[in-house]
């Protein structure tokens, strides 16, 4: 039985937010989608990863009530609807239409609401939501081509996208702690307000916060609210949180990603004299079986040590392949290559897996059959080790980490290894 089921509405935060809470104690196991069978692990806390951010209202909130529904299943306690630290969100929702939903869902007629995560520069002040040093829609989210964030003042944000009312609990309140806190909730609730944009500037305003959402049925958050409610259940942070079962086998890199920092990574690890195969994506549309070729270039060198394989290119020789292909069809051409060949790779005994690329991150897990991970050690920060279990692998389950594009230092892909030893 699990205390705390997550719902998060995309793949990477979902990610952020386990990441947060194996950091503060709790052993946690991130599922793509809604699973269909029951939960594979004995853990505190479940984060179910949607893709709703931006698809419509009714598609958000009957993704996260199905959501909801297996979370309860597995006994959770408290339910977790995270959404971005910017507060991404369209003017039709979907923060407000799946919170009402949730509420309504689970009998509830208060929540709060703080996209805070002061280690990664977010702060709410008097509701308004800080990005960097700057209000949100100065530095650039206000151009964001899906979730244009134009009005940094969260109230006014959230009551465009509610039906019901929205105050504020101000960094007055949170600082003088749970009691005042746990007051400011029941006046309020009084006032016939249903969610509350809550001030955190900082970290030790969090920590305030946690025991005041003790025994609230529903919170909604970015990942920063997680640091301070895994207390709540007895939990403190404990090097076993993060503890995953012992790895051995093959270790392999696979690398989709063409963003800057993957570029620095590709070329140290090939500094440091490690094998590595550039994949050529013009012969793969010319029908070359480079998947083939890879696995058979990768054959001898595995018992060696790591290997990478990459389709990984400066902006010029990407731009040129998408004018010869066009940009989805050399995406996804590419996705599926690097899937099939991460495929070939854990059916040649690789057991400790590294991929680079959110989309291609996407293609390979699906490619390899798994529905949940569970959280292990941080690498770089947002980046953590997972176990997960294949239809490809044994008992044994294999170790893999996602790295999306820009995350992670310059010898990730020799790091991650040793992070795991
Ligand atoms: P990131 O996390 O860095 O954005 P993604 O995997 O999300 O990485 O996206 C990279 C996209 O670029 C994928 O669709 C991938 O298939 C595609 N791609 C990778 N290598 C190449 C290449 N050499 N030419 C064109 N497209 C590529």
């Amino acid at each position: 039985m699990i205390q705390l089921g997550c719902i998060a509405d995309d793949f990477t935060g979902a990610t952020d937010l386990a990441n947060n809470l194996v950091r503060s104690g709790m052993r946690v196991v991130q599922t793509i989608g809604v699973p269909v069978e029951p939960l594979a692990a004995d853990v505190d806390a479940v984060v179910v990863a949607l893709k709703s951010r931006t698809v419509a209202a009714a598609d958000a909130i009957a993704q996260s009530l199905a959501a909801l529904t297996w979370l309860q299943a597995q006994g959770a306690k408290q339910i977790y609807f995270k959404y971005c630290s910017t507060f991404d969100s369209t003017a039709a929702g979907n923060i407000g239409p799946v919170t009402e939903a949730l509420m309504v869902a689970m009998g509830t007629a208060f929540t709060i609401a703080t996209p805070a995560f002061p280690d990664n520069h977010r702060t709410v002040f008097k509701g308004y939501l800080f990005a960097g040093d700057g209000l949100l829609n100065e530095g650039g989210m206000q151009n964001h081509p899906l979730t244009p964030m134009t009005d940094p003042n969260l109230v006014r944000v959230l009551q465009a996208q509610c039906k019901g009312r929205v105050g504020l609990i101000d960094y007055r309140t949170v600082a003088l702690g749970e009691q005042a806190i746990r007051s400011r909730i029941a006046q309020l609730r009084d006032q016939g307000v249903g969610i509350a944009i809550v001030d955190a500037i900082s970290n030790d305003d969090l920590i305030r916060l946690g025991p005041a959402l003790k025994d609230m049925p529903l919170v909604t958050a970015g990942s920063g609210v997680a640091i301070g409610l895994p207390m709540n259940f007895g939990l403190a942070p404990n090097v076993s949180a993060s503890q995953l079962p012992v790895t051995s086998g093959l270790k392999a890199v696979v690398s989709g990603s063409c963003s800057v920092a993957t570029n620095a990574q590709v070329a140290a690890f090939k500094r440091a004299g490690y094998p590595a195969l550039g994949l050529d994506p013009l012969q793969m549309a010319n029908g070359a079986n480079v998947v083939e070729q890879a696995l058979a270039w990768a054959t001898p060198l595995l018992p060696k040590g790591p290997v990478l394989v990459y389709s990984t290119d400066e902006p010029a020789a990407v731009k040129a392949v998408q004018a010869q292909l066009g940009v989805e069809k050399a995406g996804a051409m590419v996705e599926h290559c690097i899937a099939a060949i991460a495929q070939g790779l854990v059916q040649l005994g690789v057991r400790q897996l590294v991929v680079a690329g959110g989309e291609t991150s996407g293609a390979c897990v699906q490619a390899l059959g798994i529905s949940q991970m569970q959280i292990g050690p941080q690498i770089d920060p947002g980046v953590p080790w997972c176990h997960a279990h294949s239809p490809l692998t044994g008992a044994e389950g294999l170790h893999l980490t996602l790295k999306s594009g820009n995350f992670g230092r310059e010898s990730f892909f020799s790091h991650a290894f040793d992070a795991l030893a």
